[in-house]
């Protein structure tokens, strides 16, 4: 655990100054974030600082990933600076920031010498934006989301097969009540952390959200992302339907699809079948509007997808018409035949090459997953602690000098101004992510550069210590997410000739 400096100890107790709380901790005690410790009278980081080792083990041989050595055997050495990475997680923080960043750590790289400055910060800017993947109404676009009755987000607008949560916030953080920031900082955290919330969308769904986990939608496991919108599925599956049915409506909340009317039946020659929908007809063959949104039929309300159908034109149906509805998820379907009044009357036996289409539907749905982003502005005060002049970090980092990583995951900066950063929390290490009463989330940051480079933005070159240093405090060692690469010289970095 790494020991961090207090100026000032009043009747035993040790002040820190990580946040602008300050706390006082007497010996054997935590301050109020728990992040920090009074342990025998040094003031400890309790999380333990994290290092992401770059090895896989394969068939219990460790191995090298690292480009150009691929399958050379790992001669065991822990502390070798080319297969390590300093994350932020458990580093502590400084504060305030004209402080040099608790760990900046060198490290040569096939012959280029890096820095790599991490710090946890404290962002009382952030939030996380969350996508589900459903076709299932969630609530009104704009509803407010909440947790534990306070508002702690809204519902963004939908993407393609996702509904999107906008959660955290300056404004729920700090523009609220003392509650309502509480609430929001205690629910960012726990998504961050990789943790299930639950939430209520007012005029919606009630939402449990872990990220990487499939959501759960009032009570129910997601299990489908839909293939597509009606219209495409349509595109998709027309092939394989004109051989064997008369008619395909897809029912989809956003775009239905008719297969007579669409373009893909068009070219197949199939014949219109009088069919007439209930909904706001777009371009041929593709309805808006057909029922409301819903948890039902293609993310409708409806749970008979016959009541989104008018009466079949005499002078293009038959009796003997057979028609296939399906959801965009291939969950929901049915098979009819028209009878002598032209009514549809469900067929309970499928035929085969129809079972097999609903089925491929279903085959090339993935699997739905709630997805976590953090989100964080670290344009502001942080910066200092990297360099006596912060503008120049903001512009190393958009000419892409500086690489930002999360806990070692890759962060997505946003153009424009600051260094607004988004990161997937399932490609950070376990609880990497804290908190300070203010209230305001303690996420892991680091800034990865050549050290020249980081000598010109006019960094904290004294207090600049070779990678093993932090080794030495290191005291737990993760492997990389999935392919996560942290940046080494020659990847991630514009390369000035
Ligand atoms: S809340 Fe945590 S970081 Fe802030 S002063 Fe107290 S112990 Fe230190």
């Amino acid at each position: 655990m790494v020991k961090q400096q207090s100026d000032s100890t009043v009747n035993g107790k040790i002040r820190c100054d990580a946040c602008p709380v300050m706390c006082y901790i007497a010996d054997g005690k935590a301050g109020a974030c728990d992040r920090y410790a009074n342990v025998g009278g040094d003031l400890i980081r309790v999380d333990p600082l994290t290092i992401i080792e770059n090895t896989v083990n394969e068939g219990g041989k460790v191995v090298s990933f690292l480009p150009g050595t691929e399958g050379e055997d790992w001669d065991g050495d822990l502390v070798q600076a080319k297969r390590s990475f300093v994350t932020a997680v458990g580093a502590g923080t400084t504060y305030p920031d004209y402080k040099p960043a608790p760990f900046i750590v060198s490290q040569t790289e096939r012959g280029i010498d890096m820095v790599t400055v991490v710090t946890e910060g404290i962002f009382s800017y952030c939030g996380a934006k969350v996508k589900i993947d459903t076709d299932r109404y969630l609530g009104p676009e704009a509803s407010p989301v909440r947790v534990d009755g306070e508002q702690v987000g809204h519902v963004t607008t939908g993407e393609y097969g996702s509904q999107m949560l906008s959660l955290g916030g300056v404004h729920h953080l700090t523009g609220g009540s003392k509650k309502e920031g509480r609430v929001t900082c205690d629910a960012l955290l726990r998504l961050c952390n990789g943790e299930a919330v639950e939430m209520q969308i007012e005029g919606g769904a009630e939402v449990t959200v872990k990220a990487g986990a499939a959501p759960i939608i009032n009570g129910v496991e997601e299990q489908r992302m839909r293939v597509g919108c009606g219209s495409a599925t349509i595109g998709m599956f027309a092939k394989q339907w004109a051989p064997h049915v008369d008619e395909v409506v897809v029912v989809d909340d956003h775009i239905t699809g008719v297969l007579s009317e669409h373009q893909a039946g068009r070219l197949l020659d199939v014949p219109s079948t009088g069919i007439r929908i209930k909904g706001r007809r777009s371009t041929p063959g593709r309805y808006f509007q057909v029922a409301e949104p819903g948890t039902g039929w293609g993310g409708t309300n409806i749970s008979d997808p016959l009541s989104i159908l008018g009466d079949f034109d005499p002078k293009a149906a038959y009796a003997g018409l057979r028609m296939l509805m399906v959801s965009t998820t291939g969950e929901q379907y049915g098979y009819y035949i028209l009878n002598a009044e032209l009514r549809p009357v469900l067929q309970t036996d499928l035929p085969e090459p129809i079972r097999f289409s609903v089925d491929q539907i279903a085959e090339n749905c993935e699997p739905a997953v709630a997805s976590v982003l953090f989100m964080g502005g670290a344009g502001g005060s942080l910066r200092a602690g990297v360099t006596r002049n912060p503008v120049q970090l903001t512009r190393s980092v958009k000419e892409a000098l500086t690489y930002v990583s999360c806990g070692g995951a890759p962060a997505y900066v946003w153009p424009g101004g600051g260094i607004t950063v988004m990161a997937d929390v399932t490609q950070m290490p376990a609880n990497a992510f804290g908190y300070v009463p203010t209230p305001a989330l303690v996420a892991p940051i680091e800034f990865t550069m050549r050290l020249d480079d980081y000598r010109a933005l006019g960094g904290h070159m004294e207090a600049v210590v070779p990678i093993e240093e932090a080794l030495k405090v290191a005291e737990r060692r993760v492997a990389p997410r999935d392919d996560t690469r942290w940046p080494t010289a020659g990847e991630n970095f514009k390369w000035r000739a």
